[in-house]
């Protein structure tokens, strides 16, 4: 089933710019069932694990200060290839395509309004990041 979940976080930017609805919309308009939802703020220690990959980059420290600088919304989206199709209607990290959910609300490339997961692997490692069994629903 590992195929059929990914992770999503909306950013602090999203939620501050009151874009959280219409994504939810666009989410959900496209298919995706939520299995998990919690609005959560992350500590710079938690920040720093879930993009430890990308420790040392340039991007690093000013990903790490806007990720905690509000809320975030995380979600556990299910849908048949789910990463693919989700990363689809996020957009790419730089210059996405129109209509997807960062082309319409991202402000820079750091302050993109959505994370979605990039492998199979790794939504699983980041849906039991931020969700224990018991918090995911089968319905
Ligand atoms: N990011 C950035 N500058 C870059 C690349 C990435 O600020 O040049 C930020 C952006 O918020 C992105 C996050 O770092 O969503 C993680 O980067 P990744 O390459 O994993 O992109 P994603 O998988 O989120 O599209």
């Amino acid at each position: 089933m590992a195929n059929n979940r990914t992770l999503t976080m909306i950013k602090p930017d999203a939620i501050e710019q009151g874009n959280t609805g219409a994504i939810i919309q666009k989410i959900t308009n496209s298919g995706f069932k939520i299995i998990a939802l919690k609005l959560t703020k992350l500590t710079t220690e938690q920040a720093a694990e879930f993009y430890g990959i990308h420790k040392g980059k340039k991007f690093y420290d000013e990903l790490i200060d806007f990720m905690i600088s509000g809320p975030i919304i995380a979600a556990i989206l299910e849908k048949k290839n789910a990463v693919d199709d989700f990363r689809a209607l996020i957009g790419a990290t730089v210059d996405p395509a129109e209509g997807t959910i960062r082309n319409l609300f991202a402000s820079s490339v750091t302050q993109n309004a959505v994370h979605g997961s990039d492998s199979d692997e790794n939504a699983n490692i980041e849906c039991a990041f931020h969700f224990n069994e018991n918090e995911i629903i089968d319905y």
